[in-house]
């Protein structure tokens, strides 16, 4: 256990109701922020102290922060929801602390401690709550993350970090959460290499993944579908969210899990569930091609993508340089809508839980 204790500085003047419901009427995604948030920080010499939840604020950044120049940041993203009996809930929070202590390995950051991570997560929510959308598909969606704040210009891992999270009120990702998307394949870029940050939760995959993403755009489609580094043959992921395959013999088929690949919750959730629900689940390899092939021929059913932020979305359209296909009718099929309630509900509190994956925030 961490000896790290929040000190609680209520904002002196937070927003009316009025203002609140204003704003949150038709809050989108990532534009609508609450009133408080959680800031702590490191020195070499003290490690993590000062830690409070407070007024949320511009930060004071030295215009050599190691973060502006080199990157030095991760992240992670959760979602509290709003229960049935007008409570509030957090889904598999650990997990989000466990996976934030990896990816500050990767990029070299003294890690922040999981327990203190899960209690941050309690107390926003705790203060926020009011923030927490009660419409069926809104949340508010939790932003933890760490910078390198040391202001020297060499390369090296910095010796002064803050944590931070902010909180979004949001709505659902895509405009129209019961509509498909269409994916672009990327042939010249990739995200991530072996050997490279593709499992981390870092902001830097995000910079190298936005010129495909504007090439994505540009083709009409709202997603990349991004290949291995090394052959260009193998799909790994959506740059943002993990990617299944569903067959008509009832497999459910994702690419295994690497270090070019986001060890997504959401993924590790819906392989469970399948399981439970009488898939047959595969972590194995899948290509472009058989892709293509498999869709052609009437093998493959369904394609989605999944994630904290969309949670479940299914994939009508794939697009390439040379040609694309449709998925069945292009619409939303019976097995992403199934595996999407049994998540939803509960995420939502709606049925029990049995893996100890809903924490209810008090
Ligand atoms: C966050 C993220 C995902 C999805 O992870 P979840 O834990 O399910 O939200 C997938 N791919 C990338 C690159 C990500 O950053």
């Amino acid at each position: 256990m961490s000896d790290l204790t929040f000190e609680i500085k209520s904002h002196p003047n937070p927003r009316s109701a009025e203002e609140r419901a204003a704003v949150m009427a038709n809050p989108g995604f990532g534009k609508v922020f609450t009133d408080h948030m959680v800031v702590a920080r490191y020195s070499a010499g003290r490690g993590w102290h000062d830690a409070q939840i407070k007024a949320r604020e511009a930060i004071p950044l030295d215009p050599a922060a190691a973060v502006l120049h080199y990157a030095q940041e991760i992240f992670e993203g959760l979602k509290a929801y709003r229960t049935a009996d007008g409570g509030a809930a957090l889904f598999r929070p650990d997990a989000n602390a466990r996976r934030f202590r990896h990816s500050a390995e990767r990029l070299a950051i003294p890690p922040f401690p999981e327990d203190a991570f899960v209690e941050a997560m309690h107390k926003l929510v705790q203060i926020d709550r009011a923030w927490i959308p009660d419409t069926a598909d809104g949340s508010l969606y939790l932003r933890p993350f760490m910078i390198a704040t040391e202001a020297f210009l060499g390369v090296k891992p910095a010796s002064e970090y803050l944590f931070l999270t902010i909180a979004s009120a949001v709505g659902s990702y895509f405009k129209d959460p019961n509509s498909t998307v269409t994916v672009w394949v990327s042939e010249h870029y990739t995200r991530a290499a072996p050997g490279g940050t593709g499992a981390a939760k870092c902001g830097g995959n995000y910079a190298a993944s936005l010129a495909a993403q504007s090439e994505a755009t540009a083709q009409g489609c709202e997603q990349v579908v991004f290949l291995d580094a090394v052959e260009r043959r193998y799909i790994e992921e959506l740059g943002g969210m993990n990617v299944f395959f569903v067959f008509e013999d009832g497999t459910l088929v994702t690419p295994p899990l690497s270090d070019s690949i986001l060890h997504g919750i959401t993924r590790d959730s819906v392989l469970t569930l399948a399981r439970e629900s009488g898939l047959t689940v595969k972590e194995e390899p899948y290509t472009i091609d058989a892709w293509r092939a498999d869709v052609r021929e009437g093998r493959l059913t369904e394609s989605f993508a999944c994630g904290t932020a969309a949670v479940i979305t299914p994939i009508g359209t794939v697009k390439g340089r040379e040609e694309s296909f449709t998925i069945g009718n292009g619409k939303a099929g019976p097995v992403a809508q199934r595996l999407r309630n049994l998540l939803v509900d509960i995420q939502r509190g709606n049925t029990n839980d049995a893996h100890g994956w809903f924490q209810k925030v008090f």
